[in-house]
This record gives C-alpha cells, structure tokens and sequence, in this order.
C-alpha cells in the first residue's frame, strides 16, 4: 500500500482517444514530469477509456488501442511508474460507484451550461441524440479527482470549467452528508501560451479531434509538413511587409518552446518591422521541434517493442490505484451511512 501520509495528491488523465499531441506536452505532460520527481507530492495519471467511451461507444477499438499509444507517450516523455501511478480508469469500479451517488449531486441543467462540454458539443455531430455518459461525464470526472483525494489537477485552461464542477460537487457533498472530500485546484502551466495551446489551423485548441495536431511521436517528415502547412499572419504576403505575431500561431509555438529567448525577441522585432519570410521562421521552428522530438520517438521505439511492459505497468499501476479508491468510498458510503454492515 501506497504511504500517503503528509503528501499533496496530484491526479490527471488523458482520455485514450488517440496518441497524444504538443497541447498535451506543453499544458500538462512537462508538468507532470517536474512534479513526480517532488517528495512532497504522489502523482496519480490515468487511461480515462471511460471517459472517451462516452463519444465513442461504437468505436471501443479506437480507445483498447489508444490506451497503449498514450501508455507509450507517458513513457516516453519520462513518466516513471516507480514514481507515478500509471492506471486505467475502467478497471477502478470504485469509480462508477461514486459517480452515481454524485449524479445526484448535479442537475441537468448546470451540467448543459458548462462552457468546455458545449464547445465539444459545437464539433460532435450528436445533433439531438447527445448521449447521457457525454453529458455527465464532468460528474464521472469529479469521481475520479476526488476517489484518490487530489489537492492539484495539472491540465490546460480548457479543464477549468470541469474543475470548478468537481468542487461544487465537493462543497455540495461535504455539506450534505460531512466533510469527507477534498476540493482539488487546478494547476496550469506557468507559461501563458502553454495553457490552450492552438491547433496549426491556428484557430481551435489543439486536439486530437479536430485534425489539427502534431503528435508527439509524428516522424520528422510529418513534424515539417505541417509547420510548413501552419497558419500565420494572413496579411504578411510579400517578405517586406510588417507581419504580426499575435494570433500567429508559429509565433505562439516559439513562444511555448524556443529556449533562446533573445534570438526569439530579434525573430520577433525582425517580423514585425518587416523583411523576414514565413518560410524562414518556420524553418527555425521547426529546428526547435524536431530537436525537442527526437529523443523521445526514439525512445518511443524502444519501448514499442515491449508492450507486455506496458501492461505489466498498467496492471500494476491499477491495483494500486484501485486499493486507495476504495478506501475513499468506504469513506463516502460511511458519510452516507450505507456501510450496512459494518
Ligand atoms: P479530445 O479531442 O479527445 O478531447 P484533447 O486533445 O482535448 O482530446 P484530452 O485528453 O481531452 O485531449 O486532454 C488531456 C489533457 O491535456 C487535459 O488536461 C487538457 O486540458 C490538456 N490539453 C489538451 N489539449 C490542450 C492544448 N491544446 N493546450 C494545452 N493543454 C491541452
Ligand atoms: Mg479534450
């Protein structure tokens, strides 16, 4: 059993919906990394296949195969499941148990007003028939933080509102039934173009849904295309014409990952007053990505060849995860008084 005494629980997940992208890198991987190497804190990170489920019933496919494409991102950044426990979600039933006594904590009408699920609704094509898991899926998250106790959530800007409804359901409980959970917070990245990354459209947020991502595991090949193919400043036509760097979104990825921060200012100022190209800023970007990337697809190789790892990782990772989550709900249901036989 896990010593969590005196420690700050931190708890993300990624739904398995896809291999992971530079949004997931810069607004919550690289923070989760810094953290696990903290002997104040034990990081929790999930598989939330539940979750992606809810937009995916008739696909599970896509997801079973996900959960060891993300498995094999964490890793390959430098997540390490001596450090961090690695879980899937589906194989914590405590879980589902303690979103139904929380489904009853929400109404429907709050869980439709929630700004990050109608934005994900505008791209779904659900039309009217939006599944009952999709909308309540902010009650399963709330779940998931609070089954293992989470003081901070890292994630990007988009999971804000998603946090504050795991904490009225919190408050919402601690008041009814006794002070037994913790509300968590949310812990963005401290670099501000970090926290909603954008889409090479330059538009949306990257995500994996929207067709507008570099992966972190893209080949060099790819990484290149689509910097080329990456929108700017649509009125910088000819080289000698003043460019802008706001809203663009190769001047925003610099931004998350060049290191040079005074040859990024001289690029900027150069831009700005005109007489510097598209081309050669993207040039330089994507110098900066591929070398960032490298080391990781190539140990993304690595650990391909081993996927019985990968699941020894998971399983291991999940029984653990599964013996705190059911120390919380015996806790929940001893609030509720439904521990019958105790
Ligand atoms: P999907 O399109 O399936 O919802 P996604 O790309 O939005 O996928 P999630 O699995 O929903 O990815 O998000 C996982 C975590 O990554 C969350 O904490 C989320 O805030 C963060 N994240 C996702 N996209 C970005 C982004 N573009 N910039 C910063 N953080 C991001
Ligand atoms: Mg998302």
């Amino acid at each position: 059993m896990l010593d969590l005494k005196d420690k700050k629980i931190l708890l993300t997940g990624d739904r398995p919906s896809g291999k992971l992208h530079l949004g997931h890198y810069v607004g919550s991987l690289k923070n989760r990394v810094k953290f696990q190497e903290n002997k104040n804190y034990q990081q929790f990170v999930f598989l939330a296949d539940l979750q992606a489920l809810t937009d995916h019933a008739k696909d599970p496919q896509k997801i079973i195969n996900s959960v060891t494409e993300v498995t094999l991102d964490y890793l390959s950044v430098g997540l390490d499941p001596s450090k961090t426990v690695l879980f899937i979600q589906s194989q914590i039933p405590e879980l589902c148990e303690l979103n139904m006594y929380f489904l009853n904590l929400v109404t429907i009408s709050r869980l439709q007003r929630n700004p990050t699920v109608k934005e994900e609704l505008k791209h779904k094509s659900f039309g009217e028939s939006i599944p009952a898991g999709f909308l309540t899926y902010p009650v399963s998250q709330a779940a998931d933080i609070t089954a293992f106790k989470a003081n901070y959530v890292p994630v990007g800007e988009d999971q804000l509102p998603l946090i504050e409804q795991t904490r009225e359901i919190v408050r919402s409980f601690n008041n009814i039934y006794g002070k037994t959970l913790i509300e968590p917070e949310a812990l963005l990245s401290e670099n501000d173009v970090c926290k909603r990354l954008p889409g090479i459209d330059g538009k949306n947020k990257m995500s994996k849904t929207l067709g507008n991502a570099i992966y972190i595991s893209d080949e060099p090949d790819v990484i290149k295309s689509k910097v080329m193919s990456m929108f700017t400043d649509p009125d910088h036509i000819k080289i000698s014409d003043p460019g802008k760097i706001e809203n663009n979104a190769v001047f925003i990825y610099l931004d998350a990952f060049c290191q040079d921060q005074e040859k990024l200012l001289e690029l900027k100022e150069h831009y700005q007053r005109g007489g510097l190209g598209d081309i050669k800023v993207k040039q330089y970007l994507n110098e900066i990505l591929q070398e960032e990337l490298r080391p990781i697809r190539e140990r993304r190789k690595e650990l391909e060849k081993n996927k019985d790892y990968l699941y020894e990782v998971l399983k291991k990772g999940s029984e653990i995860a599964r013996s705190v989550a059911s120390k919380t709900l015996f806790e929940v249901k001893d609030a509720m008084g439904l521990n019958y036989n105790k």
